[in-house]
């Protein structure tokens, strides 16, 4: 399967839209109740079949990602489709060990098959129908959203994400942003009836309703978890509020008066379309002399590396910390280099097709600094697939739904200016002075990101709640986005705007939080690991290459996979049971201080 959809995860996207209270009303299920021998008999029949439907269907989406024919999709769809109708007759059975007492691994078993579910959608067959089909409706508007300029050409979200990234034109990133925005009002009124019926369809399961059922996956209460992420945030708040001062500051420089000098900064001045990273605007706020001294792009062409060059430097970061060299079918059956006769889908993802050895990457690799470090995350997706591989089916992936993302971002990490030095693509290291470039334009992606990625799911969880009522869905969206981020609207809206659905997870119904939590995790790894690799200096300076206690530590985890609540799999690497962001206040103290100096005298906040 994919990178991070592991097992459930893939089993999840499959049940879009089908029946989980229908599970209920087992006409299979035979009464409730059953021994300890009728349970365990059952989930080896229930992993024997998720395994063998999941590879079938992960073959058939493999040939389809690197290959893209209507023939290609058609089986896809269909081995999915055989996914799931398998996936649902399980569940339905599972319900008759409901309350039975069992060992504590088979219920873990049966709670991670109800809880793969991310779209609980009633038992009237009607109504299921009907959000199956609003499901799909709502992500196919956002798929085949365009803006046409009057007299120009339309524009896909990618067109206009280009612009976003690279115009300094206010009025020109303003038609952007609206024209983009202007894809989602058809989205809202499908939306309200898709929160209505997926809540009667999780409240039937025992859930109060879609989003509380979302925040049970976390191995602990769903309120508990919502504390959880408030504590925080707390924690990493005063480092965010530093850098959104700084930006503003510079953006005024820039755009004048159209940044204030003490509120929100306008949305469409940061980047990107929903001001989730702001890495694209690191050269309007560049400090002087921020560049970092040497370009790894001109690095790897001077040294003539091919991409199977590439890929051969991240393998041998794993081998450097006690992992097996990868398997010889592994560079066999990726997919390295975008081929010439046919369309594949670039994008990179890391896949383990037989949920055991079988490990590819596909990546249209070219040679670049951001490729070098992306091979590095996608091989820690494989790494983490292969460790967990010797686990039951259920329990092949990740500790919670943010671990792979940050496992993969934790190996990124370690590409220090050092690690280039110790295999050879740098001379020496760079000053340290040059160091603030560096940190700044991480902040500006994963710094910056954060209150985002809180948003989007307070939103939907006030939603599903009821909390926020449909004729305040747009107006609740901008009051969360500019409490935590900081940014406001940059056009008048109104509730006949639908600005959330403009974001693909929300018509795509793809649950947030796990990049939210994914971006606090990684730099608590990267902590944990670096000091069991006897790394004394600045955090950001700190690689784990080489080091075998690191390697060590990391794989106990990894080989973990989801058999344990995730509090294990986290104090097995870092020691301790509660996610901590103060590991991003570590690695980031350098830049704190020297935006301390910047900030002086000036505004912070909003
Ligand atoms: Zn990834």
């Amino acid at each position: 399967m994919r990178l991070n959809c592991g097992l459930l995860a893939a089993a999840a996207a499959c049940l879009l839209g089908l029946t989980a209270a229908g599970c209920r009303g087992g006409s299979t299920g035979g009464g409730k109740g059953g021994s300890v021998e009728d349970a365990r008999a059952f989930l080896e029949k229930a992993e024997k079949e998720f395994l063998d439907l999941s590879i079938e269907a992960s073959r058939a989406d493999w040939v389809k990602s690197t290959f893209i024919t209507d023939d290609t999709e058609g089986l896809a769809a269909r081995a999915n489709q055989r996914s799931i109708a398998s996936t649902i007759a399980l569940a339905k059975q599972a319900t008759r060990f409901d309350g039975v007492a069992l060992p504590e691994d088979m219920t873990r078993k049966l709670k991670l098959i109800k809880l793969s579910l991310t779209l609980p959608a009633p038992s009237d067959p009607a109504e299921s129908e009907e959000l199956t089909r609003i499901a799909a409706a709502m992500e196919g508007t956002y798929g085949k959203g365009k803006y046409c300029p009057p007299g120009r050409e339309c524009l896909d979200i990618n067109g206009l994400s280009r612009i976003m990234a690279s115009s300094r034109n206010p009025k020109d990133l303003l038609d952007a942003w609206t024209g983009w925005h202007a894809i989602a009002p058809p989205i809202r009124e499908p939306f309200k009836r898709f929160v209505t019926l997926s809540n009667k369809g999780a409240r039937e399961l025992g859930f109060a309703d879609t989003g509380a059922m979302w925040r049970s996956k976390y191995d602990m209460p769903p309120d508990d978890f919502a504390r959880e992420l408030d504590r925080l945030w707390t924690q990493v708040r005063p480092l965010y509020d530093k850098l959104h001062a700084y930006v503003r500051i510079r953006l005024r420089e820039t755009y004048g008066d159209a940044v204030p000098e003490h509120g929100p900064i306008p949305a469409h001045l940061l980047g990107n379309m929903w001001a989730q990273s702001w890495l694209n605007i690191y050269p309007l706020v560049a400090p002087k002399g921020g560049d970092p001294g040497f370009d790894l792009t001109e690095r790897l062409k001077a040294k003539k590396a091919g991409e199977l060059d590439m890929v051969r430097y991240g393998e041998r970061f794993f081998t450097s910390l006690g992992f097996e060299p990868l398997p010889k079918t592994f560079w066999e059956r990726s997919l390295f280099t975008k081929p010439r006769d046919r369309e594949v889908v670039c994008h990179a993802s890391a896949w383990d097709v037989d949920f055991a050895e079988d490990l590819r990457i596909k990546m249209c690799i070219e040679i670049t600094g951001e490729d070098f470090s992306t091979i590095h995350h996608e091989l820690g997706h494989n790494f983490y697939q292969r460790a967990y591989s010797r686990q039951p089916p259920l329990f092949r992936d990740s500790a919670n739904d943010g671990f792979h993302e940050a496992i993969g971002d934790t190996i990124a990490l370690s590409v220090t200016p050092a690690y280039l030095v110790s295999i050879g693509l740098l001379d020496r290291e760079p000053d340290p002075a040059r160091d603030i470039g560096l940190l700044l334009q991480m902040a500006l992606e994963k710094v910056a990101f954060l209150p985002f990625g809180l948003v989007v799911d307070q939103w939907r969880w006030k939603v599903f709640s009821g909390e926020i009522p449909p004729e305040k869905y747009n107006q609740a969206w901008w009051q969360l986005r500019e409490k935590y981020q900081g940014v406001r609207a940059p056009a008048e809206r109104s509730e006949n705007d639908f600005d959330p659905g403009a974001k693909y997870h929300v018509p795509a119904n793809t649950p947030y939080m796990r990049y939210f939590l994914a971006h606090i995790l990684q730099f608590q790894f990267h902590r944990a690991l670096v000091g069991a690799a006897g790394h004394k200096g600045p955090l950001h300076r700190g690689s784990i290459y080489g080091s075998a206690e690191a390697g060590r530590r990391l794989k106990h985890m990894l080989e973990m996979g989801q058999s344990r609540p995730w509090p294990d799999a986290l104090e097995a690497i870092t020691g301790q049971r509660q996610m901590d962001a103060t590991a991003i206040l570590d690695y980031f103290a350098p830049l704190q201080k020297w935006l301390d100096e910047q900030i002086q005298g000036k505004a912070v906040g909003w």
